[in-house]
């Protein structure tokens, strides 16, 4: 059995700022609308597989922390960051350089900011906090970067 809720249809939805270090387009700041649908196997235990509340809700704190941010990988090896006050994002290879308010900047422990990244990230806190429902055996997780185009990944629990 499982169960399957649509970020979009269910808003686990989330706005952020992003740019790939020396692609041809998608290099230059921009945005994009992202939503995140999960769909969990499993036994169902009592009336329930899970509450659709509590995916809910552990995926939208999930959301809540990326929204209206710009998103920055960590672990890019692209990219030189500077954290103080102001976060500077040097782009070694075309010397470009970003001088951001620390405020708006959220730093993911990734390697980049692509939807494939940004599925992990997701999956991987989901994961964490379904820890204990022992009835769940797979995961799958989609972040969608706009309508019609996204990443997957799955995870055997
Ligand atoms: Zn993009």
């Amino acid at each position: 059995m499982f169960i399957e809720i649509d970020g979009w249809m269910a808003k686990l939805r989330f706005s952020a700022c992003h740019f790939i270090p020396n692609h041809p387009k998608c290099g230059c700041l921009h945005g994009h609308t992202y939503a995140i649908s999960v769909r969990l196997d499993g036994e169902q235990k009592g009336e329930f597989l899970i509450d659709f509340e509590k995916v809910k809700g552990i995926v939208n704190e999930l959301c809540d922390r990326l929204d209206h941010r710009v998103l920055i990988a960590e672990n890019d090896p692209r990219l030189r960051i500077g954290k103080k006050k102001e976060v500077t994002v040097e782009i070694i290879e075309s010397k470009k350089r970003y001088v951001l308010p620390s405020e708006d900047v959220v730093f993911l422990p990734t390697a980049s900011v692509s939807a494939e990244d940004l599925c992990k990230y997701f999956t991987e806190g989901i994961v964490k906090a379904l820890r204990g429902e022992d009835n769940i055996r797979k995961i799958q997780v989609r972040v969608d970067e706009g309508i019609g185009q996204g990443a997957g990944c799955e995870c055997e629990m």
